[in-house]
């Protein structure tokens, strides 16, 4: 039996709408916080090529931690098992900007996916790329099929002028070593990635690498080897929501990452990817109504990995 995507879609923008206007604008960035809270979108990306959408899919927002999934992936493609030796994969079960937990374990970060993992990530990309900034850009070009992939640099400028606990998170890891180049550098283009705009269709669409056993759709070419691709979607299962990633698992069950911007990517392998965009946020960071969501959506289709 054929399933009605867009019939699913449609019935979730009503079945959500009891959530508007429920939770927070990540306001600790100060420019996510004009951001209209009470928009909507998702975008179905099914392999096949085939896709459905409803609401705000194509309105632009910054994806936040979302692009640490591209980081850790472009790392790992350079770097292969010696990323692990500086960034542990185990969920961190605290807030993805802690600094408690970072002091306990001596500088190794619980995952790449928490803030300080990220930054550690970021550092090994500077050691490793001629230009950064340029090439980390060109690698999500590349993912997303399209030349036109750009920082929103109000946002940036915003997350540099009020990092404090990104910076603080940072000095801590140089301290204990695991920060190679200059502390400013590397928060430089950690905020810029985190600031990059995307739209949920422009995501979905980004995502399929890893939906496709590490190989950039359309094309023969293997950015990731199958067993680093189940290595990313992995992480993505145990730690893409910070210390929600149990309830994310328990609800959903599927690997996604989500970001302060409300964003939320999730993915089947060979079946599909889909992303979901709400600004407002619970007190862990991530969307509300794109949690729930994401729920609905396993539910009615019951495509669930579990
Ligand atoms: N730029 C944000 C920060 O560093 C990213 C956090 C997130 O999306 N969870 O705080």
């Amino acid at each position: 039996m054929s399933i009605n995507y867009q019939q699913i879609l449609n019935e979730i923008v009503e079945e959500t709408q009891y959530l508007t206007g429920k939770g927070k604008v990540a306001d600790y960035i100060p420019e996510l916080a004009k951001v209209s809270p009470n928009q909507f979108g998702i975008f179905l990306q099914m392999m096949d090529g085939s896709s459905y959408h409803v609401g705000a899919a194509h309105t632009q927002f910054a994806i936040q931690s979302i692009s640490k999934v591209f980081s850790l992936s472009l790392a790992v493609s350079l770097l292969g098992e010696k990323v692990w030796e500086r960034v542990d994969v185990e969920p961190s079960g605290t807030a993805f900007n802690s600094l408690l937990q970072l002091e306990y374990e001596k500088g190794i970060p619980r995952n790449p996916f928490i803030n300080a993992g990220a930054l550690v990530v970021i550092d090994m990309l500077i050691s490793e790329l001629k230009k950064p900034k340029e090439d980390l850009m060109d690698y999500i070009r590349m993912l997303a099929g399209k030349n036109e992939v750009h920082i929103n640099k109000k946002v940036a400028h915003s997350e540099k002028q009020h990092g404090f606990r990104n910076a603080a998170v940072a000095n801590l890891l140089k301290d204990f070593g695991n920060i190679h180049n200059k502390v400013e550098d590397v928060l430089d283009l950690y905020f810029d990635m985190c600031s990059i705009e995307m739209n949920c269709a422009e995501l979905s669409q980004t995502f399929k690498m890893f939906a496709n056993h590490g190989v950039l759709p359309g094309t023969e070419k293997q950015i990731l080897t199958r067993s680093q691709t189940k290595r990313q979607n992995a992480l993505m299962q145990s730690c893409g929501f910070y210390d929600e990633s149990g309830e994310f698992t328990f609800t959903v069950g599927l690997p996604g990452k989500s970001g302060v911007g409300g964003g939320i990517v999730a993915l089947f392998p060979e079946q599909f990817t889909i992303t979901v965009w709400s600004p407002l946020l619970n007190e862990k960071g991530n969307s509300i109504k794109g949690m729930k969501a994401l729920e609905l959506f396993t539910t009615k289709s019951e495509l669930s990995l579990f």
